[in-house]
């Protein structure tokens, strides 16, 4: 059975193989937040583009402010003034953050640091050539590549995006991933379960993480556990970019998902995988689409989604795959666990002192979603640790989408 760095491994290699070129669609940068940019954006001209102030103070000369020295001072510039007349010898002026330096100065000594008498300014210090100053192209040439296909786009990227005028941009479109629930147990969320049904969560939780991995669900509900049924729901599916179904694929009599998704052509690249919850995963490729059959206990599902589909989702999106959110947090109770899997716990990390530190929730297994809403990320418990120490060291899994 692989490990589940060995089965992200196998998404990550058998996904990478398949990945063609991906439609693109130009979009504003207002609405580009979280696609993966598919062109070069290049600077308009030198950032920044004159020798910029970034203290409210005086440009001066700096061989000209010793502690005590006084200059005159002939007038101000504000952030947006044109410059062009350079500082005769002996003169400061006043300048604000943001503004350009006259020709000729070489320093800007902050206001803090003076003291002002009519038009003379005198200094406290000795100013350094170049302090407080970012100088004309020190950020990024005139058509430097400051952007480079395969990037996700956060707040920081487009305002890159913005501040060189690139206000369209070329970004994949968002890989299409359809949805499947199975169970003959599972009615629609809108519906009344009988007293021995449920509602289909899984599609809920599994559309928004589709949404937080930058793809586009497409849900289309659940299928019985007949062999027909899932057959006729599962063409459907492979109709898009890749098809995630849960449930059905444990050892049950009625676990149908891998039976049907074989006779209709799929080559499976793993169907077990050593963690818990989460040990019956499968992937494999069906009709040259990826294929997931995730089992179906909510909390199973969510695990093996953050674990597996999300890569899948990055490659398909023309990005590299992320890693894993993994931070090392402080354990704040000792833990006796099961050994030979890998444990994904369901805990919530606080950040008091100088350490995150992890705490394990109480929960009734893989069903238990309520312990989930209030776990903050997953402990992650190695397979072949059978007790953990109070103040022992742990990898915690982050949920990114509530930290
Ligand atoms: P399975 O993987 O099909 O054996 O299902 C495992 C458990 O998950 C069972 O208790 C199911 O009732 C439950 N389950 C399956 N599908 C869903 C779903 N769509 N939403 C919520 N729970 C589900
Ligand atoms: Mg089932």
């Amino acid at each position: 059975m692989l490990s589940y760095e060995e089965a992200r491994r196998t998404v990550i290699e058998q996904i990478g193989k398949k990945r063609g070129p991906r439609a693109v669609s130009a979009v504003s940068v207002w609405d580009a937040l979280g696609l993966v940019l598919a062109q070069e954006v290049k600077t308009d001209r030198e950032y920044p583009p004159f020798d910029r102030s970034t203290r409210d103070g005086y440009a001066l000369r700096s061989i000209e402010a010793a502690p005590g020295a006084e200059l005159l001072c002939v007038g101000e510039i504000k952030a947006g003034d044109a410059v062009t007349k350079p500082l005769s010898i002996g003169t400061c002026v006043q300048i604000m953050t943001g503004a350009a330096l006259p020709p000729g100065a070489d320093a800007v000594v902050m206001i803090e640091h003076t003291q002002r008498n009519g038009d003379v300014v005198r200094f406290e210090r000795a100013a350094r050539a170049g302090q407080n100053i970012v100088p004309r192209g020190s950020e990024a040439a005139s058509g430097q590549t400051i952007l480079t296909p395969g990037m996700r786009l956060g707040y920081a990227e487009l305002a890159l995006a913005a501040q060189v005028g690139a206000a369209q941009l070329q970004c994949a479109k968002r890989p299409r991933v359809a949805i499947l629930s199975t169970g003959d147990e599972v009615v629609l969320v809108d519906e009344t379960p009988g007293e021995f049904q449920i509602r289909n969560s899984n599609s809920v939780s599994l559309a928004a993480q589709v949404r937080i991995a930058g793809g586009e669900p497409v849900v289309l509900g659940n299928a019985a556990d007949r062999v027909e049924e899932l057959s006729d729901k599962i063409a459907v599916g492979l109709k898009e970019d890749m098809l995630v179904l849960s449930g059905g694929v444990s050892m049950g009599k009625y676990d149908l998902v891998e039976k049907v998704l074989k006779a209709m052509g799929a080559e499976f690249f793993f169907d077990a995988v050593a963690i818990r919850p989460g040990k019956p995963a499968v992937f494999g490729m069906c009709q040259g689409k990826p294929v997931f059959g995730l089992p179906g206990n909510p909390v199973s599902t969510m695990v093996t989604f953050e674990l597996f589909v999300v890569p899948a989702i990055d490659l398909l999106s023309g990005a590299e795959a992320r890693p894993l959110p993994l931070v090392e947090a402080r354990l704040v109770e000792t833990m006796r666990e099961k050994t030979g899997l890998t444990h994904f716990l369901p805990a919530r990390v606080e950040w008091r002192g100088a350490r995150p530190e992890v705490k394990p929730l109480r929960w009734q297994g893989s069903g238990d979603i309520a312990a989930l809403a209030h776990a903050n990320c997953f402990l992650v418990v190695p397979a072949e640790k059978e007790t953990l120490e109070t103040g022992e060291h742990v990898s915690v899994l982050m949920r990114k989408d509530v930290v």
